[in-house]
Formats: C-alpha cells, structure tokens, sequence
C-alpha cells in the first residue's frame, strides 16, 4: 500500500475524535523549523465544526478492542493501514514545510499492547523532534492502560497529550466498550497531572529540568452515545477540571458511524450538533466566568435550554439578581451579566476608573448590548427594565434559538 492510500485511510479514520485545538503551547526555540501561536490560531473548521488545520491521523487503525461507536472497532469491516515512523515523520514535516498544515494530532487503535502503541507514537514524535528538526505542534493521545513512564516520555517530545473518556459514566463505558475501564482512563489522567506537577517543580529549581507537554491536557466526551443528561456531564467536565488540571474537555456529538450497526447505539440519524454547542457554551461558564457545575443547571431540568445560551437561561433563572449597575458592581458581578464577556467586563471596570460610562461607549467595550440591556443599569438608568423574566425570554430566544435538533430520535 502506498503512502498516499495509507493518508487517505488514516486521515479518515481520525476525523472522529474532536480534541485537535492547538492552544497554549509556545515556540520551541532555536535550531528547529515551525512555530506555534500560542493563542489557540492552529484552528480551521470543517462544516460541522471539526478542526482541519492540524495533520490528524492514526497511526494505524487496527484495534483490539470494539467500542460500539467506533467506526474502527475490531469487528468493524473497514480497510487497514498502518504508518511507519519514518513515514509519518516525512509526510509531517513535508506538509509543515508546504504549509498545509500547523502541528500533527497523532492517535492510534490499540492495535497492541498498549504500552507498545505508546512506544510507537512516541517513536514518531522523538523522531521528528530530534531527526526532522520540527518545532511545531503536537498532540498525541496517550492509549490508557500504558505505563506511567510512557506517559512521563510523550510528555517530553509533544506539546498536548490526551486520554479520552469517551463515555460519562462507567455504566455506559461498560455497555459500549466493554474492553476498556474507567479506572485506566482516569490514571492516565491522573498519571499525566502528577507528572507535570513533578516537572513544574523541578524546573523551578533547576532550570535545565525540560518541559513537559507544555499545552497540557485535554480530553474528549462523546455526547449523545449514550443515555447521560447534560447535568451528568457538565458535572463531570467540572471535575475533570478540578481534579486533573485539564485545559479542555472536548465535546463530540455522536455520528453514527455509517459502517456500523449496534443495537447498543441510540438510532440517531444525524449528529446532536446543537446540543453539543450548548456543553460547549456551559463549559465556557466552567473555564472563564467562574461558573460551578451545579450553577450552571440548578433548575428542574437536566439539559441545557435549547433556546438560550447558557448564561442567559441562568440569569432569568436568578433575575432578582438583576440588573447589575455597571457604573459600581464587581468584575464578578458584570462577568455575569448575559452579552458581557470576561474581556467586556475588564473593560467597563478600567474604563471607569477613567471617565464615565455611557450606554453609547458599552458597543465600543465590547458589550453585546441588545442582550445586556435587559440586565444592566448605568448610574440607576435602564435601557430596559428586567421585569419579566417571560417577556425577556421572548425577545431573546429568536435570535438565540438553534436551529439544528437537540435531541433527534
Ligand atoms: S479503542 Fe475503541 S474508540 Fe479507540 S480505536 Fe479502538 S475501537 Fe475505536
């Protein structure tokens, strides 16, 4: 098989997994070709929102184990293909050079024992490092159930490294991919966050100590595959976060792989892609505007509001908290108002210090005024009162409302 057909089979068998953003890594220094930004700029998106700009592929597609939502699993009647290092290494560094692309997000089936799949990948990223000179980005996925020193080893030659949870819960792990175990899962992560403690605390005292997977962690949850509410998983995204130091969960909407037929998946014809946004929004909440998870849904219901964003169905949820005055409140108090975002909010309280506000100078801050106007008062004027939770709701979720099915049966 030549290179070309191995690409194209292993390129496509990648698309699936959705944690392929480049943010947080800088440059590699001296010595090496490729550069990477370290504002998150290595995205390009697909129609359904998937990123391209990285070289995504496996390093091979044969596994061992048969996940039910895998269009890779070992029962799954698809073409092989497997990579060399060295070609891998050549394709990489001949697309960096071109530039077709900005970093390479290396994953693999488990076609081995995993610590082996693990030797392979890192094989590949030590080679381009070392032998190829390359100084762009990578993400590499770490296979659980690979051994400690494997992970501490990825960690040295790529910029992100990620074990994919896939599945909320340990039921639905069970029932969709039996061959794998939340426990390996979460060591990895767990593995993975002690390292980098380990290094970070060297390197402050001896600064020669080499940097470790400077991007992070990230991981990837499948939504829709399974019976979790949004509840379940943004609890579990709040986690994650708290417990192993992650820099993103990544949210896939189930696609029912056409390949495949398992009575164990939802009959799903298309892909859930609203409610992913809608995880994609609350996780924002997690990340930046100091949200917890139990803020996020303290309602009744166990999903996120299919006509709101996340933060505008909290703020009606709690509109005695309203409206916020934006001439005296807090950084925190304005970070959660609907329409200001963290970067709004920093604005309105340095600008302050300076002049006065004016309704007319909020556009300029940033402020998305047609959805904060309903939330904020200047001096104790209004641009409109935030009496009637249903009114607001009603001028709001038009231009909010989805349009792609939450929920598809
Ligand atoms: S381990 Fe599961 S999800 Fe990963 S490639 Fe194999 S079948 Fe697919």
């Amino acid at each position: 098989m030549d290179i070309c057909e191995k690409l194209s089979i292993l390129a496509d068998a990648a698309k699936y997994d959705a944690s392929c953003a480049s943010s947080g890594s800088g440059p590699r220094g001296k010595g090496s070709f490729g550069h990477n930004v370290p504002a998150g700029v290595c995205h390009s998106w697909t129609a359904d929102g998937r990123c391209v700009s990285l070289l995504k592929v496996l390093y091979s597609n044969a596994c061992r184990y048969d996940c039910a939502y895998c269009v890779n699993r070992a029962s799954s009647d698809i073409r092989r293909a497997a990579f060399t290092p060295d070609e891998l290494v050549d394709l990489t560094a001949a697309f960096y050079r071109r530039n077709y692309i900005e970093g390479l997000f290396l994953s693999s089936g488990v076609f081995s024992d995993p610590d082996i799949v693990m030797e392979k990948l890192i094989a590949t990223a030590k080679k381009l490092r070392r032998e190829a000179g390359y100084g762009g980005y990578i993400h590499m996925k770490i296979i659980p159930g690979a051994g400690e020193r494997y992970i501490r080893e990825a960690g040295l030659w790529a910029d992100r490294l990620s074990a994919n949870i896939e599945l909320p819960t340990a039921k639905s792990l069970n029932a969709l991919a039996p061959q794998k175990s939340g426990e390996s899962i979460l060591g990895a992560m767990r593995d993975f966050s002690e390292t980098s403690c380990r290094f970070a605390e060297d390197r402050r005292r001896i600064k020669s100590t080499p940097v470790f997977a400077p991007a992070g962690q990230s991981t990837q949850l499948i939504v829709g595959a399974s019976e979790e509410d949004d509840r379940q998983i943004i609890n579990l995204s709040g986690a994650l976060y708290r417990k192993f130091s992650l820099r993103r969960v990544y949210y896939s909407a189930f696609i029912p792989p056409v390949q495949v037929t398992d009575p164990r998946l939802p009959g799903i014809t298309r892909p859930p892609l609203a409610r992913e946004h809608r995880l994609y929004q609350a996780d924002w909440l997690l990340r930046f505007y100091n949200f917890t998870p139990e803020e996020i849904l303290d309602g009744q219901d166990a999903y996120l509001d299919a006509q709101l964003d996340p933060k505008t169905a909290w703020a009606l949820r709690h509109i005695a908290r309203f409206p916020v005055d934006l001439a005296r409140a807090g950084y925190e108090e304005i970070l959660r108002v609907p329409g200001i975002g963290s970067r709004s909010a920093l604005r309105i309280v340095e600008t302050r210090r300076s002049r006065s506000l004016s309704f007319e100078a909020l556009r300029r801050l940033g402020v998305v005024v047609k959805r904060a106007r309903y939330f904020i008062t200047l001096g104790g004027a209004f641009i409109d009162r935030p009496d009637n939770p249903g009114r607001i709701r009603r001028m709001l979720a038009p231009a909010d409302a989805l349009q792609l099915p939450l929920f598809e049966v």
